[in-house]
């Protein structure tokens, strides 16, 4: 498994619009592995993609026959990474993996590698021990989690690969000790506000309108107003309530001594299932309003992002059911149930009707320079993984 790790990552499969070529390079290394192993059931849904040199995002799909084909158990991982970023945070090359103790270092061996080996050997070591799986089981490993989803999880979508009746696991994101299933995400709300008013020196205000100062007004008074009228505590999520967060600046002005006629800052919002997207501009867009009379200025909002959960999984869908088994015999541990500030593409395939879990065990090193997982944590999933197939 190290060693598998250790190749598939040495191949950077970077998406176009943070610059790369793509995943197809690793796409036939990973085939030509799992071909070597004997798996040949092995079947290909790119998506045409004009922006890298291949022309197409591969789709890889490896397809296991179980006793009871009624139903599916439906694993999706991805295989792009993002760009390691500023090298002189990285210890060493961020494509060779280094091993220190039981830490493996290097680009995309948490985000998406661990679960990528994991389950592709869950799948060998049912091949090599001649055990027949509970349910079919179908593998994805897929393009585009980094970017868009379109040529990935979106392409299957659209293809029709999943139903609505499949147990599917998106094992892509988790904690350290392995126990939280994710069953939901908060709505992501991301806005950008500006605020215009009259630049002029600061020596003669009265030329001008302070858009600064009725910037930090509003932001003041939607900062209270969204929280108190969002306050709704929901214990599945680590973070109980909605948050709102005011995060990045706009330029602003060079000199001191200029009165700055425009500014710009954005909201990061995370809203608790019911809340709705609507619901928090509705109230960003009264307070804009009020404050831009008392301050003579205009302030307009404008939605960048927006991701809405509709359907949360339910803690006694058989996905999560099955899962909590698997997790239970393989390690021992009980289950939590649990919810995240967003970020993964499993709220696409619930907004979809899908029931999914979201489950690995690591330490959130994904996105950062020497991003590492456990050599423990890389076996014991795949055992996991095992004891869900097998249903046992
Ligand atoms: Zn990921």
């Amino acid at each position: 498994m190290i060693s598998f790790l250790g190749d598939i990552i040495s191949i950077p499969a970077v998406g176009p619009l943070s610059g790369g070529n793509g995943e197809q390079e690793k796409s036939d290394l990973i085939e030509s592995i799992i071909r070597s192993w004997g798996i040949e059931t092995i079947t290909h849904h790119d998506a045409l993609d004009g922006k890298v040199p291949s022309g197409k995002r591969p789709n890889m799909r490896i397809d296991i026959k179980g006793a009871d084909p009624s139903r599916r158990i439906v694993i999706i991982a991805h295989m792009d990474v993002v760009p390691p970023g500023d090298l002189s945070g990285w210890s060493g090359d961020p494509y060779r993996m280094r091993r220190e103790g039981d830490r493996l270092i290097g680009r995309g061996v948490e985000d998406n590698g661990q679960a990528l080996t994991a389950s592709l050997f869950a799948v060998k070591t049912l091949k090599d021990m001649g055990i027949e799986p509970i349910h079919d089981i179908v593998i994805f490993l897929v393009s585009d989690e980094e970017e868009t989803n379109e040529k990935g999880i979106g392409h299957l979508l659209k293809e029709g690969l999943i139903r609505k009746d499949d147990m599917i696991l998106v094992p892509d994101h988790g904690e350290p000790e392995g126990r939280v299933i994710e069953l939901c995400e908060k709505t992501l709300l991301w806005v950008k506000v500006t605020v215009r008013g009259k630049q002029c020196h600061a020596s003669m205000p009265n030329l001008g309108n302070n858009a600064l100062r009725a910037s930090m007004l509003f932001g003041t008074e939607v900062d209270r107003a969204l929280h108190e009228r969002y306050d709704r505590i929901d214990p599945l999520f680590d973070h109980p309530v909605s948050s709102f967060e005011p995060t990045k600046k706009g330029p602003g002005v060079d000199g001191i001594n200029v009165l700055p006629g425009e500014d710009v800052f954005y909201i990061d919002c995370r809203l608790i299932p019911p809340y709705t997207v609507e619901e928090a501009l509705g109230t960003m867009g009264e307070v804009a309003e009020s404050v831009g009379k008392l301050t003579g200025t205009s302030i307009t909002i404008d939605t960048e992002l927006s991701e809405t959960t509709l359907h949360p999984t339910p803690p006694d869908s058989d996905v999560v059911k099955a899962l909590s088994k698997a997790i239970k015999i393989a390690t021992g541990k009980e289950h939590i149930n649990g919810g995240i500030g967003g970020g993964t593409c499993a709220a696409l395939l619930r907004n979809n009707g899908f029931e999914v879990a979201v489950w690995e065990t690591i330490h959130n090193r994904a996105h950062s320079s020497d991003e590492y997982v456990l050599i423990e944590n890389l076996i014991s999933d795949c055992k996991v993984f095992t004891a869900l197939f097998m249903g046992a």
